[in-house]
């Protein structure tokens, strides 16, 4: 090196001390930054799922809605794109991994470059700079949303190495599914190396807890609370034992509470994603409530601490494309006089439901008769009738289209719900649709507008005091 670039490297380098000492100081003084950090991730829901949930509150369960009526309406609205790094309409592992750390990367890899370089994410800048870290799921807390915000994983289906990084990383508290990747074989988990990540954590102090009675006594302290070996149920075939999404995040907001300093918590609820995926009303609307549930109990804290909170409501991709839609009263009906407009009316018969689609698919066996797919109606959806041509579907596994292919059976109940409802779906996969960013309190104007999801990442580094 010669000494020209000597000397500039030593005056950049002096320089770049003299900003960071100014960017930490005016970390401490800077009311522009917000102490606590909460996102509700509803992941898969676009617009279309939001705008149903909205409906649905205020039409059929007379109630509000307080994720658009407030936070949308009140907030600061953006709407993201998702694209990525190998595809215009991406999985959530390539989409949470723009959003958490900034780089667009390849369907299915979690927090690297398409290159497979580790990126840093938001739990390691929050980590880095004094925040406590609070994750939830309703799916397996490796899967693919919290995987991104805490790991890297040249595939998403690594969790044996994604559950070990959780335990390096130690976050206050994370709750959700997904013990099988925490446990050795011998213990009934899915780990080859033995390791027993479980034991690991109570040796560093966690409360390790399984059922929802135990998370409804935790008070303080670090948790790790891993309710089932796999994901959580759909809301409508709730296992009693596991604890609710609104419950997680309870659980949540009562440590954070109890503890002190700053926080970062990523509060997703994965079954709106799972629902859609299935072409599933009646259980999207259900995961929807819930997911109203927990930004209630978000926005009752950021009223407590308005001046040091940022709120936001967030998604990754929009999942299937539902919505109202006007349509022939029937199969047979092709005379615009049949042409039938939704009303509540329409959108309350998703309450027939008794099961998710996915329970009445699977109900159904390999190698369904008309008398069993008659025998799941009445049990999932007493008193509707599916009709023949969806039927066929399912008996000859016939694809009902392409962008319905992977999922025979559940796209046929989602058109049999349709003719009730009036709800038709774009697809059974994720889609282009924009999804919103609605954020409320400390830094919640710098979410506003049309912007690309790696500015999510950038934005929030930004509000944590620099990446
Ligand atoms: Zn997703």
């Amino acid at each position: 090196m010669n000494r020209w670039r000597t000397t500039t490297l030593a005056v950049l380098t002096s320089l770049a001390v003299l900003l960071t000492s100014f960017g930490s100081a005016g970390l401490a003084a800077d009311p522009g930054l917000p102490k606590y950090i909460l996102i509700m991730f509803a992941d898969g829901a676009g617009p279309g799922t939001f705008e149903l949930g909205r409906l649905y509150h205020k039409e059929v369960l007379r109630k509000g809605f307080i994720t658009t009526d407030t936070i949308m309406a009140a907030g600061n609205l953006g709407l993201m794109i998702h694209t990525c790094a190998d595809a215009l309409v991406c999985d959530s592992a390539a989409a949470a991994t723009a959003m958490f750390t900034g780089f667009k990367t390849n369907t299915g890899m979690i927090g690297v470059t398409p290159n497979k370089q580790p990126v840093r994410n938001l739990a390691e800048v929050a980590k880095a700079r004094g925040y406590r870290i609070g994750l939830v799921s309703t799916d397996a807390v490796w899967d693919a949303t919290p995987g991104a915000f805490s790991a890297h994983a040249e595939s998403r289906r690594d969790a044996p190495s994604i559950a070990e990084q959780y335990v390096a990383l130690e976050p206050t508290i994370v709750l959700g599914g997904g013990r099988g990747a925490f446990l050795p074989k011998a213990a009934g988990g899915e780990r080859a190396d033995g390791r027993d990540l479980l034991a690991e954590l109570r040796a560093r102090g966690y409360s390790v807890i399984t059922t929802g009675d135990e998370l409804r006594k935790v008070a303080g302290g670090k948790v790790f609370g891993l309710f089932d070996t796999g994901g959580l149920s759909l809301d409508l075939d709730k296992d009693p034992e596991e604890p609710s999404y609104a419950e997680m995040v309870a659980a949540v907001l009562r440590v954070m509470k109890s503890g002190q300093g700053k926080f970062i918590a990523m509060l997703e609820n994965e079954n709106t994603d799972a629902a859609t995926h299935d072409n599933d009303l009646p259980s999207t609307l259900a995961a929807l409530e819930e997911f109203e549930r927990g930004v209630r109990l978000a926005y009752g804290f950021y009223l407590a601490h308005p001046k040091e909170t940022l709120l936001i409501v967030t998604s990754d991709h929009d999942t299937g494309a539902p919505g109202l839609t006007y349509a022939q009263r029937s199969l047979s009906h092709t005379a615009s006089a049949d042409r039938v407009y939704p009303t509540a009316a329409h959108l309350a018969m998703a309450r027939v439901a008794r099961t998710s689609v996915n329970t009445a698919s699977a109900r159904l066996g390999a190698r369904p008769t008309a008398a069993d797919l008659a025998r799941v109606m009445s049990e999932s959806y007493p008193g509707l009738v599916m009709h023949d041509r969806y039927q066929q579907h399912i008996l000859r596994n016939e694809m009902v289209n392409p962008a319905l292919a992977r999922r025979i059976r559940q796209g046929a109940f989602g058109l049999m719900l349709g003719q009730y409802t009036l709800v038709y779906w774009g697809s059974t996969g994720h889609t282009s649709i924009p999804v919103p960013v609605a954020a409320i309190g400390v830094g919640a104007e710098r979410f506003r507008g049309y912007m690309d999801n790696t500015k999510f990442a950038h934005t929030l580094f930004d509000l944590m005091g620099g990446r």
